[in-house]
């Protein structure tokens, strides 16, 4: 609070020049005119007059020192006052950007709960972190653990087009993360002393400063997600904990996600062999045939049957002839192109594959593949080398038919033929 001005005593530099003017010029200018005699008795005066200013002067120059001293004490309190008042206006934003972000939390554990694809999960995440905390020049991360090789694999990222992800995989502080299963806030990366980094680096991953939490469910890791920014000190602590109540919220929902895929995966593939069941497979060959109707493509059918299984079976046992169906499917897997089969076990011992876009000479050179690698892999059983062989039926699409049932009829009628040829065949006419 400002108090008012003590006053000051002829604080006026006019009522000087008054003095000096009343008192000094004029009198001694007729004093020495008039009255010689006189001029002692007006120097006392004078100099009484001039102790008398000095004084007043003295007077005035403590006080406005008083005032000035004052001042400036209030202008500290101002400063103070000000710089508190921004703090508090700065935390009271920082309180209300909580709270909307928290709130934030509530809405997307509603939208992750119902989503039960995975790809849709970290797409939602990813998402959410970029638009809260990485902004410009910034990107996400999520890695998930791929518990077979026990490595983190990048999922999904986004930001920083010009530095895929992908390219580079986890790093430094990535396994930091893992290993001490704990948040990271990384502020500079070149200045952090738990890391030492080679400066190129951080350059060459554009990389200044970055946030990380690993994904738990329960005590078991599942992945880390991660943000991360080109400049220093673009994250805060607040931001880290913001990142941390986050996961819990995104690792659950990628553990249900996947949870429903394995159970969807389960529902159509067999156990023994990993191929798909016969009913997911004709909803596949139903579709491919809509599919190819519309846009005049081709595709070809192969169907295999293992020779003398019974035989197999009999003289090894039932947990043998298990064993060469699991190695028979992993050869089928080898032997067909990625992305363009579905292999599918169509009975005990006989499979059906679809290939996708392969006309009949296509569809051979795979068959005979087939052939040729099954007979060729040996497994030893009782010290003894053994081997199987299987004989093989292929039809096209629309070539041998236009229906599924017209397609699986000549396809069986050929597997039949190339078993009534002494096995071990391919047959497509
Ligand atoms: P072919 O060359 O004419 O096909 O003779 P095959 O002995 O293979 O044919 P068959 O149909 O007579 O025998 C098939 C055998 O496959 C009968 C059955 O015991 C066996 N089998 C079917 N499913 C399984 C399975 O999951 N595991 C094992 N170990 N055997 C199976
Ligand atoms: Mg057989
Ligand atoms: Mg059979």
């Amino acid at each position: 609070m400002i108090r008012p001005q003590k006053k000051l005593l002829f604080n006026n530099r006019l009522y000087y020049l008054f003095f000096l003017v009343s008192y000094f010029v004029i009198p001694i200018y007729y004093g020495i005119k008039f009255y010689p005699g006189l001029v002692k008795f007006f120097l006392s005066a004078y100099l009484l007059t001039i102790l008398f200013c000095y004084f007043i002067h003295a007077f005035n120059r403590s006080k406005n020192n008083n005032i000035s001293f004052e001042k400036d004490k209030l202008l500290e309190k101002i400063n103070i006052l000000e710089e508190e008042a921004k703090k508090e206006s700065y935390r009271l934003s920082v309180l209300s950007d909580k709270i909307g972000r928290y709130s934030q939390l509530q809405n997307l554990m509603q939208i992750l709960m119902q989503s039960l694809s995975l790809e849709r999960t970290a797409k939602i995440i990813i998402e959410r972190i970029y638009a809260l905390v990485a902004n410009s020049n910034g990107r996400v991360v999520l890695y998930l653990l791929d518990t077979q090789k026990q490595a983190l694999t990048v999922y999904k990222s986004l930001g920083a087009k010009n530095y895929p992800a992908k390219d580079i995989g986890a790093d430094i502080f990535d396994s930091w993360v893992f290993k001490h299963q704990m948040p990271l806030l990384v502020e500079d990366v070149n200045g952090d002393f738990r890391f030492n980094i080679d400066k190129n680096y951080a350059l060459r991953r554009y990389l200044g400063s970055l946030i990380s939490v690993p994904l738990f469910v329960g005590k078991r890791i599942i992945g880390i997600l991660r943000a991360e920014h080109s400049e220093r000190e673009r994250f805060s602590s607040e931001d880290l904990r913001y990142l941390r109540a986050f996961s819990d919220i995104a690792a659950l929902s990628i553990d249900n996600a996947r949870l429903y895929q394995y159970t969807q995966q389960l529902a159509i593939t067999d156990g023994l062999t990993g191929c798909y069941l016969r009913q997911y497979f004709m909803v596949c060959l139903n579709e491919e045939i809509k599919q190819s109707g519309k846009e005049e493509a081709v595709f070809s059918l192969i169907m295999a049957d293992v020779d003398n299984f019974k035989k197999y079976n009999d003289k090894f046992g039932h947990i043998a002839g298990d064993i060469l169906l699991t190695e028979i499917a992993a050869c089928l897997r080898r032997c067909s192109p990625k992305g363009k089969s579905i292999i599918s076990r169509y009975g005990g011992e006989e499979f059906i594959i679809l290939l996708s876009g392969f006309d009949k000479k296509q569809a051979r050179a795979v068959a005979e593949e087939i052939r040729k690698s099954v007979e060729k892999r040996e497994i030893v059983l009782r010290r003894m080398k053994n081997s199987a062989t299987m004989s093989i039926g292929l039809c096209s699409f629309p070539e041998d038919g236009l229906s599924g049932e017209k397609l699986l009829q000549v396809v069986d009628k050929r597997l039949y033929r190339a078993k009534s040829a002494g096995r071990n065949k391919v047959c497509f006419s």
